[in-house]
């Protein structure tokens, strides 16, 4: 393929925070990653037809990963394309498009487990409930290397990128090498200040092996921040790919250090009012946000890494 495909990103928007959805124009058109439940009517629908595309024409709603910025959604596009689109999840978090209850488990295990407030925690599972539409049968759950045909010659390939969360992959566009990576990349993390990573050692791996592939341009999931602070753009091009891949496994690099000073005799006893485990670390990143509010990185990654260091990863 020598020619471009048109790649249009959508900017999904909902309270303070948004996340990307990608149009990939072809004769079967893809839609990468949905936002929430409320994103195809606000957000989808209105900038596709701005750029003369009717939502009804998508044939493929492609996701990265579960989680409920990205996979929440799917239902609503689904129906508006008069449930002709084949929906695609990695096999791995498959569970979250069936059944989005599921939601509230790994929510429980993760982010709420260091909430003790039950009316916070109530709050955020209300939160999460009301940004998913229903629950869906996937048409494909994919694997690494499987390929995805949007008809004449443009192919995504599946790279499994894990670490942001358990099953995240990339889709790769066949022969002009532009990774739609969302989430697997972090830089220096989204608006709540840090990275989300759920396990460091595949978020590791993954990253290299990105850099490995060394994509002609990264079509990320949200603005991230880069090493000053400032949100940057999702859509990254030429040299800035391998840069931002760099400072992605070098936050990495800095949060598994200070992890291993703060927690490898185990947790401490004390607990912190905002950070509970966790405080000493917080004080020594400077890290100043409320974990109370949801999406907050904070705790999952903070859990991460703590799983990391007393082994309980899968490396
Ligand atoms: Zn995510």
């Amino acid at each position: 393929m020598t020619n471009g495909v048109r790649v249009i990103p959508i900017e999904c928007k909902f309270g303070p925070i948004s996340a990307f959805a990608y149009y990939v124009d072809s004769l079967e058109p893809a839609i990468i990653d949905t936002g929430v439940n409320i994103s195809a009517r606000q957000d989808i629908e209105p900038t596709l037809a701005e750029h003369g595309i009717r939502i009804e024409d998508i044939r493929w709603i492609l996701l990265t990963h579960g989680h409920v910025d990205h996979l929440g959604g799917a239902y609503a596009l689904w129906e508006k394309t008069g449930r002709r689109a084949k929906v695609v999840i990695p096999k791995k978090e498959a569970r979250l498009l069936r059944d989005r209850n599921e939601h509230i488990v790994d929510y429980k295990a993760l982010q709420g487990k260091y909430i003790t407030d039950s009316v916070i925690q109530e709050k955020h599972i209300a939160m999460l409930t009301s940004d998913i539409g229903e629950n869906i049968e996937p048409s494909l759950e994919v694997v690494e290397g499987d390929s995805i045909h949007l008809g004449g010659d443009i192919t995504l390939k599946v790279i499994e990128t894990p670490g942001h969360s358990i099953g995240s992959v990339t889709f790769l566009l066949d022969g002009l090498d532009w990774a739609f990576a969302a989430d697997a990349v972090q830089i220096y993390g989204g608006l709540s200040g840090l990275p989300t990573i759920e396990n460091p050692s595949s978020y590791r791996k993954s990253v290299q092996r990105l850099l490995e592939v060394c994509p002609k341009r990264l079509y990320l999931g949200h603005p991230f921040r880069n090493s000053n602070g400032d949100l940057q753009s999702a859509q990254i091009e030429g040299g800035q790919v391998e840069a931002v891949l760099q400072a992605s496994l070098d936050m990495d690099a800095k949060l598994s250090n200070i992890a291993r000073r703060h927690l490898s005799n185990g947790l401490p006893a004390e607990q912190h009012e905002l950070y509970g485990p966790y405080g000493s670390i917080a004080s020594e990143i400077g890290y100043t946000g409320d974990p109370r509010n949801l999406p907050c990185s904070f705790f999952v990654t903070m859990h991460g890494y703590h799983e990391e260091l007393i082994g309980l990863q899968i490396k």
